[in-house]
């Protein structure tokens, strides 16, 4: 009970701008849609496209969230801002609002979409200025369509055009947010507020070189960031001070690669988008899922949805397109597994081509026929890779995709095959509120670590945890900067030798057991090595794997190992209290990624094993790859196994789905549970109890199956 006057009015005006928000109450509804449906308008939609058909879909798919386009490029609502182009298509009508009506007798949430990348050519004749400039001082024509421009993400076109726009939008429709596609530019801007704008932060030039190590190219870096950040808070503050219970969603974000700071994004978004629409070149089924895990990583258990496309998603850009619905749908539901909400994605509000909606109206109606045991809490992964901007920008650079990606694309691999459920790590949340959750954390060639995240490490070991690291990790400072010696030289047990081979060509490597590392390697003497190796201090002749150096490859007479056997340890394993250390010197994990040996992969899940020495939360036997996820919802627990074994598993788009033979399910569980059922199958399955674990046979998988546990 409020005790004085003052305090019962400000109660009272709280409550009464609470009642004022919605007459609903529904405080922020970030964490309510499960759903999401995203329809991108294009210019000639409007007068020809089916409006009931959408809204009839929505309903079908059980969508409770619409993402849909409003403003920026071209306007989809009568705006009254100057020069903001309205598709000549709507003449009086008002598309946005329709669907925006429809959306809300629904019942859906409702996201605004804009996109402010590209212009026309009355905003250039106003205002040149918002045109993005090349490094050749030449305005930037629009690459795809040549009588657009783009524009410049870091001047007044997004900081007071698009923030004008964007409270237009909230203020007409009062939508629960605004989603912005390419709204952080296109490429390194040269404009003259650019120019400006970075030498009053820097007292430098604009950077023209991507060297990391170039002082104004590291300026460059934080500055960009910063701006864009700032550009965040004030749409974000604009579209609160009309609906408070709205925000601004950026679509940004990911892994490694991407550029802003997921630390930071994970504290300022109150959900957030995973934009990882299809498969393209090479690359795997799990990658959507593998999106999910960098995000969550950083925004903990908030909402994050994950944004996929039926189209063919291919540098072509056949964005009428439409995937095969085996790959449509194993691409969502690895996303699901997890713990993405689905998000599809469709350009044109006119259909060319009908395939995917079945497809995804399959996945979305399972998703929510099941919503209870989607709703997770927390996954019960006890092993981590930790991922690393900062190794990505500063050490990587240009070659980051190779030098850095590439080696936990290979560890990612790896424990897919070891059906090892597993979560991802950001370097810069290395606290024990982050990172005690798990028993083993990995170190794919993480190089650049700061002396306080060598520390958090080290104490992390301390605790007890368990630590797998390769090649290059902690050799480099925070910037990039290389160090005498490995900053976890001590947990590692060696120090770094003074020199890398950049290029190994027919090198070896010894076994030596028995040892739990080479479990499955019994009857093999020797494998081939890795591509790169740090030369490391010390001798041991009994490790279990020591190297045998590169011999000629041709002539094939010349092609004979010089020298058998050496002393030079190519692993070295540390017991430090409860925690255990496993540090491959070489490119274990980037090889495995680029040659698939088996050896390797035996390799790396022996190393996980060893390191953590505990049972898996889950484990899953039989023939197959399967991505397994294992989750902890209010009153259940649920083991995700999703199929990926397929011709097309590494290069899209799959023709069908293999079904596995049974699979033998043993989950360790913290109670005897009421009930285990199967969510796809509907199966009853013989469920055999046993102190700490439930143990069940799946006879057979198809795109995927859930073991759902009541507790
Ligand atoms: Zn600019």
């Amino acid at each position: 009970m409020p005790s004085t006057r003052r305090e019962f009015l400000a109660a009272t005006a709280a409550a009464a701008a609470l009642a004022q928000a919605s007459p609903a109450d529904p405080g922020p509804w970030f964490d309510k849609p499960m759903r999401w449906a995203q329809l991108t308008l294009v210019e000639d939609d409007p007068g020809k496209y089916d409006f009931t058909f959408w809204l009839d879909y929505f309903r079908r798919t059980h969508s409770d969230a619409a993402c849909l386009s409003a403003g920026g490029c071209v306007a989809f609502y009568p705006t009254k801002i100057p020069l903001h182009y309205k598709t000549p298509w709507m003449k009086d009508t008002d598309p946005f609002g329709d669907l925006v009506a429809g959306c809300r007798k629904q019942n859906m949430v409702v996201m605004a979409r804009t996109d402010p990348h590209a212009v026309h050519q009355d905003v250039y004749d106003a205002h040149p200025d918002w045109i993005a400039v090349e490094a050749d001082g030449k305005k930037r024509r629009h690459w795809a369509s040549p009588d657009l421009w783009v524009t410049c993400a870091l001047g007044p076109y997004n900081f007071d055009f698009m923030t004008q726009v964007t409270r237009e939008i909230v203020e007409m429709y009062k939508v629960d947010a605004v989603f912005s596609n390419r709204w952080a530019g296109s490429g390194m801007c040269y404009c003259e507020h650019c120019r400006e704008n970075f030498h009053k932060a820097s007292g430098m030039d604009l950077p023209r070189t991507t060297n990391p190590h170039d002082p104004a190219r590291r300026a460059y870096t934080a500055w960009h960031q910063q701006r864009l950040f700032d550009l965040w808070h004030l749409w974000d503050d604009e579209i609160r001070k009309i609906n408070p219970n709205a925000c601004y969603v950026p679509n940004s974000g990911g892994g490694a690669l991407s550029d802003l700071d997921m630390k930071a994004i994970g504290e300022r978004a109150p959900m957030m988008v995973a934009d990882r629409q299809a498969r393209s070149g090479v690359a795997a089924p799990w990658a959507n899922g593998k999106n999910g895990k960098e995000y969550r990583s950083t925004m903990g258990g908030k909402a994050i949805c994950g944004m996929f496309s039926v189209g063919v998603e291919e540098a072509y850009r056949w964005k009428d397109s439409v995937q095969s619905g085996p790959e449509i749908k194993l691409w969502a539901i690895d996303g699901i597994a997890n713990g993405l909400r689905p998000w599809f994605i469709k350009f044109s509000g006119t259909l060319h081509d009908k395939r995917w909606l079945q497809p995804v109206e399959d996945v979305f109606n399972w998703a929510y026929r099941n919503e209870r045991y989607l709703r997770n809490e927390r996954p019960l992964a006890r092993v981590a890779i930790v991922y690393s901007q900062q190794t990505a920008h500063f050490y990587g650079a240009e070659r980051a995709r190779q030098k850095v990606e590439d080696h936990t694309l290979g560890y990612y691999q790896a424990l897919i095959e070891a059906r090892i459920p597993f979560e991802m790590v950001h370097d810069q949340l290395l606290d024990a509120a982050h990172v005690d959750q798990y028993k083993v954390l990995i170190l794919p060639n993480i190089a650049a670590l700061s002396d306080q995240q060598c520390r958090q490490l080290r104490e992390y070991v301390d605790r007890g945890g368990s630590i797998v690291a390769t090649h290059e990790t902690s050799l480099y400072d925070q910037s990039g900067v290389q160090r005498k010696d490995f900053g976890l030289a001590d947990l590692f047990g060696t120090s770094y030798d003074g020199a890398i081979d950049p290029r190994m060509q027919n090198s070896y490597l010894r076994l030596q057991g028995p040892h739990p590392l080479l479990a499955g390697l019994e009857d093999a003497p020797r494998i081939i090595n890795g591509v790169s190796r740090v030369h490391t201090r010390g001798t041991d002749a009994n490790a279990p794997l020591t190297l045998i150096p590169s011999y000629p490859d041709l002539p094939m007479e010349e092609v004979y190992p010089r020298v058998a056997k050496t002393d030079i340890p190519e692993v070295y394993l540390q017991e430090r209290g409860k925690g255990r250390v496993v540090y491959f010197p070489w490119d274990i994990d980037r090889t495995f990624w680029e040659i698939l040996s088996p050896d390797h992969g035996k390799l790396l899940r022996n190393a996980v094993d060893w390191a953590g020495n505990e049972p898996h939360p889950a484990t899953v036997t039989g023939p197959g790859v399967l991505d397994v996820a294992v989750w902890r919802q209010k009153d259940s627990m649920t083991v995700h196994m999703v199929n990926l074994t397929n011709s097309m598993m590494m290069k899209g788009p799959i023709r069908e789905f293999i079904p596995l033979p049974p699979q033998k399910v043993v989950v360790r569980v913290p109670s005897r549970p009421k009930s285990v059922k199967l969510l796809v199958s509907s199966a009853q399955p013989a469920v055999q109890y046993a102190p700490g674990t439930v143990t069940l046979t799946i006879p057979s998988i198809l795109i995927h199956e859930v073991v759902a546990l009541d507790l």
